[in-house]
């Protein structure tokens, strides 16, 4: 639907340019070198391996495929069970089907939508492998929580933070604080390449495999090193490092992050300062971070009274010219979850914030009118409302 003023669309997302992307793609290009782990892709690992305290980090072609590898890493076979919150998107969970695993979904905070840490234990049973926290938005899950009780009973903790890179939790940097972890570099993403991603090894025990797994069960990484004098295939593994194109696009904004965080920054606060009225008026919910969680600014979302409400204010906002957009439909209320066994009416948080919340625009070259006219129509939306 068209907007019905003159004005321009304001999209919810849009990628963009910070700095030499396409100077380094050229190079990339013209330095003879444009299959994976050349220079770009090595610039990359290290940078996030040196900013992030991080003891390894690959590049992959996306996140989803940087936690299908967590997945093999982690050993699972079917039969297994792996925990994870149902409000998240599809590539956590299909990660670990794909290996046969059984997903045990469990609840989210109402102040996060994160993890609930105290219900995990409760889900835990004799075939329980895995630990999936989602960093929602960007906040941190309650990761002293979590990683205690996987040493208790002797699980493994993959951090799926598609949305955490840059944040941090009591000072470390998400990503950095399970036994794996996974990035992504989608376009919607803080950082990014298009599509991309990486996978993130803090239990150095992982590294040689991970590096064989990512090169299609070959030990091409170590032939490069001149460490072994030929090489073979000796696992299983799929083409999961992406082109130097990517890399090298992505190197950029890396250079950049502090100026993309900055921004980023500048939006979400304007976006609580302008709505905070709304807020205390009792119409909506505004995001909120544990004081131990410093998040990167990744979304700016509310969460409005009913569903009814949410979905009006959808088409409302896009008469006027705004893009904004839901999140997760619950993955155990999803067709494929419900044929697994997924029970309406068992996760009573998540189906109670999920078809209540919505995404604003935020984007790096969101400008400052544009962003007021999004609050100014908001507003305008509960004129009339009864709080
Ligand atoms: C974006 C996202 C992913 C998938 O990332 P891709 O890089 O697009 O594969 C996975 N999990 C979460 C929580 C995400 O937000």
């Amino acid at each position: 639907m068209s907007p019905s003023n003159q004005e321009s669309v304001i999209p919810f997302n849009r990628p963009f340019i910070v700095g030499k992307e396409l100077f380094y793609i050229s190079q990339a290009v013209l330095g003879g070198k444009l299959a994976g782990d050349g220079m770009f892709t090595k610039r990359c690992n290290a940078w996030l391996e040196q900013k992030f305290a991080a003891k390894k980090v690959l590049l992959t072609t996306s996140c989803t495929t940087a936690i299908e590898m967590c997945a093999i890493l982690a050993g699972i076979s079917p039969g297994d069970e792996v925990i994870m919150p149902s409000y998240t998107f599809v590539s956590t969970a299909n990660a670990f089907v794909l290996r046969g695993a059984t997903i045990r979904f469990v609840d989210i905070r109402p102040d996060t939508l994160n993890l609930d840490e105290k219900l995990i234990e409760a889900a835990i049973t004799k075939k329980t492998k895995a630990i999936v926290p989602v960093h929602y938005a960007g906040v941190s899950c309650e990761m002293d929580a979590i990683l205690d009780i996987a040493k208790r009973h002797k699980l493994m903790v993959i951090e799926d933070a598609a949305q955490g890179v840059n944040a941090t939790y009591k000072g470390r940097y998400l990503g950095t604080l399970g036994n794996l972890a996974a990035y992504s570099f989608h376009e919607t993403k803080n950082f990014i390449s298009g599509e991309g991603g990486a996978l993130v090894i803090n239990d150095p025990g992982y590294i040689e495999r991970a590096e064989i797994i990512r090169e299609k069960g070959t030990n091409r990484s170590k032939f490069f090193r001149g460490e072994v004098d030929k090489y073979t295939w000796v696992d299983i593994g799929s083409s999961y490092l992406p082109s130097e194109i990517i890399a090298a696009f992505l190197y950029a904004q890396l250079e950049e992050a502090d100026v993309i965080t900055r921004k980023r920054w500048a939006i979400y606060s304007y976006y609580a300062e302008q709505l905070a009225p709304l807020q205390d008026r009792g119409f909506l919910q505004l995001p909120s971070s544990p004081p131990e969680c410093h998040h990167n600014a990744h979304m700016f979302y509310i969460v409005l009274r009913t569903a009814e409400e949410r979905d009006d204010l959808i088409p409302f906002l896009r008469q006027n010219g705004i893009q904004a957009v839901f999140h997760y439909i619950p993955l155990h209320t999803s067709p494929m979850g419900l044929s697994m066994g997924g029970k309406p009416g068992s996760l009573p948080v998540t189906e109670n914030i999920a078809p209540r919340l919505l995404r604003l625009p935020c984007y790096f070259e969101l400008e400052k009118d544009h962003q007021d006219r999004v609050v100014r129509t908001i507003e305008r939306f509960f004129q009339g409302h009864r709080n």
